[in-house]
């Protein structure tokens, strides 16, 4: 770019105005100093079982933010089966990309989603949750990274994995907002939205979360809905102002949801 930009004052050299060519010159200088002293590249290292690797960085992430016009940010939705974390996470989509008078940027990772892709090798040990965990925190990482307000919605039943997935983000200097969806047992096994519970008290799924594989509840999640007390627009709503706190976008403030179900439709133990 910059030697095109030279070349070009000498073959117009009357057509150049004096500023004009001193701009240019400056800018020909930069690139010239900036190619000789900047590597996008940072140290050959190992990862992992990866050897001889090394970071190869872009444009920055504030750039990119500003043009997508907010921050990223990682909402960790957490929760038993059942406990509403797909049906307000799809409320939330709907909230933040067409309900706004600005679209967000909103990325859903849906833990079952996944499972048919990304995660199918994986299947429901205390093993394979984890690594579940680890990859969708990896891949939320990513999103957050471009600029997503990133719902993922996971049982992620073990603490040490949540905080796996809030530390991937602290590491990085992303925001994480810990949100759980939380409804007793006896609400979710009534909801059994799949009909889950009824096969694992059966006993034909074996491991399952709350039944005869644990929930680690949350001890201090930014954001705590519970769902049989909440409806699907107010934990909307309460998630929108944890959002607002976290000040992730540049400008603007969100609009909250109104209220489109009648008082006492909510499903819900009160
Ligand atoms: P999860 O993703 O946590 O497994 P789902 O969202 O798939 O849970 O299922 C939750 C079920 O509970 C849905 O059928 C939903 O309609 C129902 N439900 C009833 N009341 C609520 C509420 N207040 N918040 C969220 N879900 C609710």
């Amino acid at each position: 770019m910059q030697i095109k930009l030279v070349f070009v004052m000498r073959r117009n050299p009357s057509t150049t105005t004096v500023p004009t060519a001193i701009m240019l010159a400056v800018l020909a200088l930069g690139g010239l100093l900036y190619t000789a002293n900047a590597s996008p590249y940072g140290s050959v290292q190992t990862a992992g079982k990866s050897t001889n690797v090394a970071f190869h960085s872009g444009i920055p992430r504030e750039e990119k933010w500003k043009s997508v016009g907010h921050k990223g940010v990682t909402l960790w939705m957490t929760g038993l089966s059942g406990s509403g974390k797909s049906t307000i996470s799809v409320a939330l989509e709907h909230a933040l990309v067409e309900a706004q008078p600005k679209s967000y940027f909103v990325y859903r990772l849906d833990g079952d989603n996944l499972r048919f892709g990304l995660n199918r090798d994986l299947g429901f040990s205390p093993a394979d949750r984890k690594e579940n965990v680890r990859r969708v925190a990896e891949v939320s990482r990513l999103f957050a990274e471009a600029g997503a307000i990133v719902i993922a919605g996971l049982i992620s039943p073990y603490a040490a994995d949540r905080q796996y997935a809030r530390e991937v983000h602290q590491n990085a200097s992303l925001p994480f907002l810990e949100v759980f969806i939380d409804a007793p047992l006896n609400t979710v096994e009534s909801r059994d939205p799949k009909g889950l519970y009824k096969k694992a008290r059966e006993g034909k799924i074996k491991g399952f979360t709350g039944i005869d594989a644990p929930y680690e509840a949350p001890e201090a999640a930014e954001v705590h809905c519970r769902t049989d007390k909440l409806s699907v627009t107010q934990s909307v709503n309460l998630i929108l102002e944890k959002l607002d706190e976290a000040g992730i976008h540049l400008q603007r403030k969100f609009r909250p949801m109104p209220e489109v179900m009648p008082e006492g439709a909510c499903q819900a133990d009160k």
